[in-house]
């Protein structure tokens, strides 16, 4: 979509890259993360989890915008996201740590 002018920062405007982790086990399989991502990388996984439910999985890694919705809505406490450069650093300190 192509708009008829632009904010004079836009160039500097950086998209946030989120990493998400899901916690299988704690999900009931309710979808409000999945209904709710504002870009809709989630969709149930075909596997069931230890209480019987379809977790949500990633349909496209790396598209996560880090907004938190997710975590925010999940009533079980199931789905998080973090910055992810803060995830590659700290990957990279526990590495060279070993
Ligand atoms: S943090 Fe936001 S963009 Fe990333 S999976 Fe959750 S709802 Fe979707
Ligand atoms: S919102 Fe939470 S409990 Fe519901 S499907 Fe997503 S991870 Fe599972």
């Amino acid at each position: 979509m192509a708009f008829w002018r632009q904010p004079l920062d836009t160039q500097e405007i950086q998209i946030t890259r989120g990493e998400v982790s899901i916690i299988e086990d704690r999900c009931k399989g309710c979808g409000y993360c999945i209904e709710f991502c504002p870009i809709h990388i989630l969709t149930f996984s075909d596997h069931f989890n230890k209480k019987g439910y379809h977790p949500p999985k990633i349909t496209k890694a790396g598209e996560c915008v880090n907004c938190h919705y997710c975590e925010i809505i999940c009533p079980e406490f199931a789905i998080y996201s973090v910055n992810a450069a803060d995830a590659a650093a700290e990957m990279d300190t526990s590495i060279s740590a070993s």
